[in-house]
C-alpha cells in the first residue's frame, strides 16, 4: 500500500469496508487495516462507515502512533447505520418495490436519498457515495436527483458455446452506449473465431437524440471491427442508412424479435463469435434459447478469474524477468483449451506448452499466437508442427535425428532460419531425456547446425512436492546446471534455462534460472505449501447454470 500511495497519491480516500478477503497475506484483521491504511496517509479527507470497529480503531492506532511526524494529517468523515458517532448517522432504510429510501441527518438537517436497489451492498455502496459527495460539496438536491438515476453495473459477461461451434456472449441484461462498448471489447477477446458478430436490439431510455445515438452506435461498430450486424427495434431499422454507409459491413435490419426468429434459424450462424445484446424489453432470451448449444445434465465450471488470479499469485513469488511457460497439455489437464490459452495470452505468458501437436494446432486455429512447445511430438506429425509454428520437446538422440532429416527435407525452397528445438536433459526424473554423457554427442549435432537451434533447455524435477527428497531435488538442480552450462559453452550461443515446476517454483525459488513451468498451480490447490494459492471451483452443476465448458471436448469423466 506504501508503494502504491506512492504512484496513486490520492487526495480523498474512502474506506469502504473490511472483510476478510486477502486476509491470508495477513497476521489478523487489525494487520490488515493498517496496511490499507497507509494508502491514505497523505489524503486531506478520509470518508468511512464508524460502524466497522477494526476501522475505526485501526485509525485511532495510527494517528497515535504517528503523533509527532505528519503522516497522518487527513480529517475524518464517517457515517454509521449502528448510532455510532458520526458526521453522517443514518437514521432510517426503508425497502419499497425495488427501492431503497435511506433518511439521514447532517448538520442538523434531514436528508434522504432514494436508490433502484435493495441489496444491501448496493446500499452500502450509495451511502459512501453519498457521504463523498456531500465532502465535495454537492447540493443535495443535486446528489438526490442523480442517485435515482443510478443503474446495475452490467452483469458479469458469460462465454457459452453455441451451436455451429459458435460461441455466444448473451448480455441483455442492459443496453446502453457505454455496456455495448465492453461488451464488444469482451468479444474481441475471444480469438478463437475469425467472424464476429453483433445482434443488437433498440437502446432505450439513452436520453440522447436518436440520430445522435445511432450514428455513435455505428461508428463503435466499425472501430471495434464487427464483421455482420444484425438488428432489432424499429428505431435502429429507421436509421438504418447509418450502417450501411459503413463500408459493405454485412447488416440485417429486424423490426421485432419475433421477425428475427421467423426469419433466421440456427444454421445461419457458423464458426463465430456471436454478441448478444439487447434491452430487457426485446425478450433476447429467446435467441439465446435458439443459439445456445444443449449442454449436458452436469457441466465443469472453471472460474476463468481465479485462474488468473493463481496465475497472479505465482507472477508474486518470481524474480522479475522469470519467464512463464504455461502447461496446458490435455486441454488443460480437462478443463478447456483455447478458453485457458487464450486467457494466459492475454495475461502475457511467455510460452505455452501442449502434450501433441494436434493441441497445439487446435489452439493456432482459435487464434493463439504465443509460442507453443509440443512435448510429444510424433514422427508423423512433424510437417504439420512446422507448417503451425510447434517446437518439439527434443528428449532423445533418435527423436532429433528424425527431427532433423524431417527438417532438411522440408528445406527445399529458399533458405529458412533454424527451427527451434527445446532439449530435454535427464537428471533424476529417469524418464526421458539427454544424459550427461550425451552431451558430446549433442554438440556434435548441434554445433553450428543450420538446421536446428536450441531455443531452451530443460528438466524435470521428480519430487519437487516433497520436502523429504529436498536433497535428492538439489542434487537435480546441480547436475542441471552443470549440463546446461556445459552445453551453452561448447554450442557457443545463449539459450533459455528452466527446470522448475509449480511445485518448485514455490520451495527452489533460486532455480528459476530463466523461466518456470506453471502447470497444476494454475488450475488447483497446492499441497504443503504454506501460501496456498486460492484455487479453481470445481462443481458440479445443472445446465441452465451458467458458463459451461461442456462442449464437445468435455472430458468424460468428470
Ligand atoms: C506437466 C509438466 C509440468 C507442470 O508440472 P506441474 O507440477 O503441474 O506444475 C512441468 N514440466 C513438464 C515437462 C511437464 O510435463
Amino acid at each position: 500500500m506504501e508503494a502504491l500511495q506512492h504512484i496513486i497519491r490520492p487526495t480523498i480516500g474512502i474506506f469502504t469496508n473490511i472483510g476478510p478477503a486477502h486476509d491470508e497475506g495477513f497476521l489478523n484483521r487489525q494487520h490488515k487495516v493498517k496496511e490499507k491504511l497507509k494508502l491514505f496517509f497523505n489524503t486531506d479527507i478520509l470518508i468511512y462507515c464508524s460502524d466497522y470497529q477494526e476501522i475505526t480503531q485501526g485509525i485511532l492506532d495510527s494517528r497515535k502512533s504517528h503523533h509527532d511526524e505528519n503522516n497522518v494529517k487527513f480529517t475524518s468523515f464517517t457515517w454509521s447505520m449502528q448510532g455510532n458517532e458520526a458526521d453522517l448517522p443514518i437514521r432510517s432504510v426503508e425497502k419499497k418495490n425495488g427501492a431503497t429510501t435511506i433518511s439521514a441527518v447532517h448538520h442538523d438537517e434531514p436528508i434522504a436519498i432514494t436508490i433502484p436497489f435493495t441489496d444491501d451492498a448496493s446500499i452500502e455502496n450509495a451511502i459512501h457515495c453519498w457521504a463523498s459527495m456531500i465532502c465535495l460539496g454537492c447540493e443535495q438536491e443535486r446528489i438526490q436527483e442523480r442517485m435515482q438515476e443510478l443503474r446495475q453495473v452490467a452483469m458479469r459477461l458469460e462465454l457459452k458455446n453455441a451451436v455451429n461451434n459458435c460461441s455466444l456472449i448473451n448480455d441483455s441484461y442492459n443496453s446502453d452506449l457505454h455496456s455495448l462498448s465492453i461488451a464488444l471489447d469482451f468479444l474481441n477477446q475471444q480469438q478463437q473465431h475469425a467472424r464476429k458478430t453483433l445482434i443488437l436490439s433498440d437502446i432505450l431510455q439513452s436520453g440522447m437524440d436518436e440520430q445522435e445515438l445511432y450514428q455513435q452506435v455505428s461508428r463503435m461498430i466499425q472501430q471495434k471491427g464487427v464483421d455482420r450486424f444484425i438488428s432489432v427495434g424499429q428505431a435502429l431499422s429507421r436509421h438504418q442508412a447509418l450502417f450501411k454507409s459503413n463500408n459493405e459491413l454485412p447488416s440485417s435490419f429486424f423490426s421485432s424479435t419475433n421477425q428475427l426468429l421467423n426469419e433466421l434459424s440456427a444454421d445461419d450462424f457458423q464458426n463465430e463469435g456471436i454478441l448478444l445484446k439487447g434491452a430487457r424489453a426485446f425478450g433476447f432470451e429467446q435467441i439465446g434459447n435458439l443459439l445456445e448449444q444443449k449442454v449436458h445434465e452436469t457441466v465443469l465450471e472453471i472460474d476463468l478469474r481465479a485462474i488468473a488470479n493463481n496465475l497472479n499469485v505465482y507472477h508474486g513469488y518470481l524474480n522479475q524477468d522469470t519467464r512463464i511457460m504455461a502447461m496446458v497439455k490435455a486441454f488443460s489437464y480437462g478443463s478447456g483449451s483455447y478458453e485457458i490459452a487464450n486467457l494466459l495470452q492475454f495475461h502475457r505468458v511467455d510460452y505455452l506448452a501442449v502434450a501433441y501437436a494436434d493441441e497445439g494446432v487446435a489452439l493456432r486455429k482459435a487464434g493463439i499466437t504465443l509460442p507453443i512447445v509440443v512435448l510429444n511430438p510424433e514422427r508423423r506429425s512433424f510437417a504439420t508442427m512446422m507448417h503451425h509454428n510447434l517446437e518439439p520437446e527434443i528428449y532423445s538422440r533418435r527423436l532429433l535425428e528424425e527431427y532433423e532429416k524431417a527438417v532438411f527435407e522440408r528445406e527445399t525452397v529458399a533458405d529458412v532460419e533454424p527451427f527451434l528445438i527445446h532439449l530435454m536433459l535427464d537428471t533424476g526424473m529417469q524418464r526421458l531425456g539427454f544424459e550427461e554423457d550425451d552431451l558430446t554427442w549433442l554438440v556434435e549435432k548441434l554445433k553450428d547446425s543450420p538446421y536446428l537451434q536450441v531455443e531452451t533447455a530443460f528438466s524435470h524435477l521428480a519430487a519437487s512436492g516433497d520436502d523429504g527428497e529436498i536433497a535428492f531435488t538439489r542434487e537435480q538442480i546441480d547436475l542441471f546446471d552443470r549440463m546446461s552450462n556445459e552445453l551453452m559453452e561448447q554450442l557457443g550461443y545463449f539459450f533459455l534455462r528452466h527446470i522448475l515446476n509449480s511445485g518448485g517454483i514455490l520451495r527452489y525459488p533460486e532455480a528459476q534460472y530463466d523461466m518456470v513451468r506453471l502447470g497444476l498451480g494454475m488450475i488447483s490447490w497446492n499441497r504443503g505449501v504454506r501460501y496456498k494459492p486460492p484455487f479453481l471451483r470445481l462443481k458440479i452443476s445443472r445446465p441452465e447454470k451458467r458458463w459451461a465448458m461442456a462442449g464437445k471436448e468435455r472430458p468424460s469423466t468428470i
